[in-house]
């Protein structure tokens, strides 16, 4: 069974393609397969790709283990990727070469604060402190330089996400300069995200609300790079009955291997879908077959959270 319309497509760029990138951070749960399936099934939907992209460049919070168990799960829930699997580990050189070319452009700058300098002086912004611009003009006598930030010199970022409507950032006001190589001498995800999602030619990026705010630093990001902006559609985040997000910190437990189908089904379910109660019994196929007809993303439209269903 091949359902790789992007590798079939005789023009060498599909219209539409999707990726799902998870963090091996641990294994997937099930808001992940929430997001793993809504970017699918809109891929399906346009007849486009679908990659997957393992980003793992944060070795401290790396899960010996992970990158293999996130694989076989997708494997057995029946998701098929475009092409091979991407690892930003060996991407290295060429986030090291962007990073050189922004500083050489003037664009980046060592910053010798800490996190803690930083949450004293800064103002709280959309997203976290807004860096006060202490080390743009060069370090502090006798500092040295520990990270590196971007520029965001008065840039105005404006995109219209699919599900969350439109949105304009004052990126300096309200997000400041950010970090691009972090101190520990590892880069900042934000750097790796917008750079392979620019040199895989995503054209669509669907990824949770918890991101939102990361995207007018990717936009940003892109632009100094010369990468193409895809569209961005931000999908609501699943509570736990407590209403935190799922996720590894909240305690979600792995996706069981044993009942690929009931849990897409409870997935479909989460993201408004109303799939017959009696496909949670079908084969996998099955279940496949009835999501890829009948995905529907409007009712996700202006929406945060979903709760995980009973
Ligand atoms: N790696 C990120 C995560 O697992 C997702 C990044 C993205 O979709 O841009 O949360």
């Amino acid at each position: 069974m091949n359902r790789d319309p992007g590798a079939s497509n005789s023009s060498p760029q599909p219209r539409y393609l999707g990726r799902f990138a998870p963090s091996p951070t641990g294994p997937l749960h099930f808001g992940s397969l929430v997001t793993a399936l809504a970017s699918y099934l809109e891929a399906r939907r346009h007849h486009g790709g679908w990659q997957l992209r393992i980003e793992n460049i944060d070795p401290p919070r790396e899960m010996p283990g992970a990158i293999d168990r996130i694989l076989h799960a997708l494997e057995l829930f029946g998701f098929e990727w475009t092409g091979p699997v991407v690892y930003q580990s060996t991407r290295l050189e060429a986030y090291q070469e962007a990073l050189m070319r922004l500083e050489q452009a003037g664009r980046a700058y060592p910053c010798a604060c800490t996190r803690r300098e930083v949450r004293q002086s800064a103002r709280e912004g959309l997203d976290g402190p807004v860096y006060p611009g202490t080390c743009r003009a060069g370090l502090p006598a006798g500092r040295e330089g520990r990270s590196i930030r971007v520029r965001t010199d008065g840039a105005e970022i404006e995109f219209a996400d699919r599900f969350q409507g439109a949105l304009a950032i004052d990126l300096e006001q309200d997000m400041g300069d950010f970090v691009v190589l972090r101190a520990d001498g590892h880069v900042a995800y934000h750097l790796a995200s917008a750079m392979d999602d620019g040199a895989q030619e995503i054209t669509h990026v669907v990824r949770g609300v918890d991101l939102l705010y990361s995207t007018p630093r990717h936009i940003h990001l892109m632009k100094l790079l010369g990468l193409q902006v895809p569209e961005y559609a931000h999908l609501p985040v699943v509570l736990n009955r407590q209403g935190q997000k799922l996720s590894k910190q909240t305690g979600a437990r792995e996706l069981d291997p044993d009942r690929p189908v009931a849990q897409l089904h409870t997935a479909l379910v989460a993201l408004g879908q109303r799939p017959p109660a009696k496909l949670k019994r079908a084969r996998l196929q099955e279940l496949w077959q009835w999501a890829e007809a009948h995905w529907d993303p409007a009712i996700l439209t202006g929406v945060r959270e979903l709760q995980l269903p009973e």
